[in-house]
């Protein structure tokens, strides 16, 4: 049995928050393929490559993680590469409410692709993409909710 995740994401910036995701998922699953989508309408404030750049650093030590890029549907990608799990992560009851929704699409369109979920733990339930953008946009320091690899680029 060969189980590879799909962990998709906007990742604007990666934060600790997806990193502990990924490290609890590992056990989980053969390989983890981390990837952006940059299908969607969202405006992200850092360019793909970068992005891309910072979740390869963040996960460079781990053999069975990769990184993707990839436009269009998610469970398409997921076809494409073989992938029959979607991992993702909830930290709140309007995180729960979202993938509910997403969950559902995604089984109507894609019923052989199972979504996995996992709830944050407690200690990264407030770490979130958006409140590193926001902190970041007041000067303030933001390393602490970065993962260890990628911090030096905010000093
Ligand atoms: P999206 O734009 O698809 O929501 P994100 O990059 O914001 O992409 O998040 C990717 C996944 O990681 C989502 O399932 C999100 O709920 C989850 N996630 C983000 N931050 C955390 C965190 N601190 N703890 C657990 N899961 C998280």
């Amino acid at each position: 049995m060969n189980r590879t995740a799909l962990y998709p994401g906007s990742f604007d910036p990666i934060t600790t928050g997806h990193v502990h995701i990924v490290e609890r998922a590992l056990p989980l699953f053969d390989h983890i393929v981390v990837a952006i989508g940059s299908n969607t309408q969202k405006k992200c404030r850092f360019p793909l490559e970068q992005r891309l750049r910072w979740i390869e650093a963040a996960f460079s030590q781990y053999k069975n993680v990769e990184v993707a890029t990839y436009e269009g549907l998610t469970t398409d990608f997921c076809h494409e590469h073989h992938i029959d799990y979607l991992l993702r992560g909830v930290r709140s009851t309007t995180d729960y409410a979202y993938e509910e929704q997403l969950g559902a699409i995604n089984r109507l369109i894609a019923p052989n692709v199972e979504t996995v979920i996992l709830m944050a733990a407690p200690e990264y339930t407030a770490i979130s993409s958006t409140m590193v953008r926001e902190l970041l946009a007041f000067g303030h320091d933001v390393r602490a909710y970065l993962p260890p690899a990628i911090r030096n680029e905010f000093d």
